[in-house]
């Protein structure tokens, strides 16, 4: 990534500053120290000194945030191995390289929702990216996800020392106490955001189905603890039980939510809470299921129940009028390839707009960052990106993207 210049200012032939509202023609946008200075009707003259970037012939949309991506580690052949081989310095330099690849995918900020070995891996990572050390997005994190003993997000499957030494204990919990102890471990490591697993889960190599793990008690405890600290919680889960315990006890995001019910989506509205359904990550398990030898026979059978669950849920929550904020589970699927996600978001039923203000201002507001990213307006972060083509009318052109400036670097 390259520093910033102090001023530069952008020519953009159609600009869709906030996904909520329409596109407009012929707009300058001026950026002054990595934020959105001004915003202008015409092509605006770039002032003395200032950097002009034409964008004439493209489609200009604000950075894109994926509310949920695993950036240290990469799911697909030989993985059962890397996760013995590789240190955990390892997987920050893995973690490094898939930042890369995400922001130049038009990704500008990212919520990692999990990373295996030592939560610091991925808390370096963002310190790193934040000063500009490490092109990538701008990233937030929950550390480690909090999973009870035996559940969803642990290692399974080698020697006890093994799994033991490969995953991190500070997010295994079990009672109350222990997972108020575990939300309070997270936020003093430094995370920003707090992810359990309220049901269990495909890719943990253990027969322990997708029905909800963490009983009713530990869920109101972990939810009320990070809340208390100021901390959004995001529920990874599948079964409906699962989801619906999670957001009857106040969960901001359900990840996943394959099989939610009439009961999630009364609750989903009444609670105010997002799905980041995460399509893409079901269709790859499945594949993966079908052809590939790297699965267990236990991921396998999760695997062909989960399959592609997740965008018949995305079709009954956003028709319902559930608030839906993007998210690929990148690190299941490939790094870099998230706006694939637009394409089966467009083919649960959401119209581009929809599926690009999931992306954009929906998501900005589930990770409480509104006032800096999901539209291009004054004062923001200059967050910006652009597609030839109207992915108002193709979404796909979202997977193409030319060009990125993410805090006023071009990347
Ligand atoms: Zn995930």
């Amino acid at each position: 990534m390259t520093r910033a210049p102090s001023q530069t200012i952008i020519h953009a032939g159609t600009l869709l500053a906030d996904a909520a509202q329409g596109p407009k023609r012929s707009q300058s946008i001026l950026v002054k120290s990595g934020k959105i200075a001004a915003l202008s009707d015409g092509f605006v003259s770039p002032p003395e000194g200032a950097q002009l970037v034409d964008l004439k012939d493209k489609f200009v949309l604000p950075g894109l945030i994926d509310c949920h991506v695993h950036l240290t580690g990469q799911f697909g052949p030989g993985y059962r191995l890397r996760v013995v081989e590789e240190s955990d310095v390892k997987r920050g330099l893995n973690g490094a390289y898939h930042a890369n690849l995400t922001l130049k995918a038009g990704f500008t900020t990212v919520r990692d929702v999990g990373a295996l070995g030592h939560p610091d891996t991925i808390f370096a990572l963002r310190a790193a990216v934040a000063e500009g050390k490490v092109p990538g997005p701008r990233i937030l994190c929950v550390g480690t996800i909090l999973s009870p003993t035996g559940g969803h997000g642990q290692t399974y499957g080698y020697r006890q020392d093994v799994c033991a030494c490969v995953q991190s204990a500070s997010g295994t919990c079990d009672g109350v106490d222990d997972c108020r102890r575990a939300v309070r471990r997270q936020v003093s490591f430094g995370a920003d955001a707090i992810k359990f697993v309220a049901t269990g889960g495909v890719l943990s190599n253990i027969k322990a189905g997708i029905d909800q793990q963490f009983t009713d008690d530990e869920i109101r405890t972990i939810i009320e603890t990070a809340h208390g600290l100021g901390r959004r919680v995001a529920a990874h889960a599948h079964g409906a039980d699962g989801i619906n315990a999670a957001l009857r006890n106040g969960v901001d995001s359900i990840e996943h939510g394959s099989f939610l019910d009439d009961e999630s989506i009364k609750l989903f509205l009444s609670r105010k809470a997002y799905h980041v359904p995460t399509i893409i990550a079901g269709v790859t398990a499945l594949e993966m299921a079908k052809s590939s030898p790297d699965m267990t026979p236990a991921q396998a059978e999760k695997a062909f129940m989960v399959g592609t669950k997740i965008k018949e849920a995305l079709a009954r929550s956003h028709k319902a009028g559930v608030t839906i904020a993007f998210g690929t589970d990148m690190g299941v699927g490939p790094h870099g390839q998230n706006a694939r996600e637009f394409a089966f978001m467009v083919e649960a039923g959401m119209t581009p707009a929809a599926a690009i203000k999931a992306a954009t201002v929906n998501a900005a507001a589930l990770l409480d960052i509104a006032g800096e990213a999901g539209t291009i307006a004054t004062g923001k972060s200059a967050d910006i990106i652009a597609v030839d083509g109207n992915p108002l009318d193709d979404v796909r052109t979202l997977e193409r993207v030319k060009f990125v400036m993410a805090c006023g670097a071009v990347a």
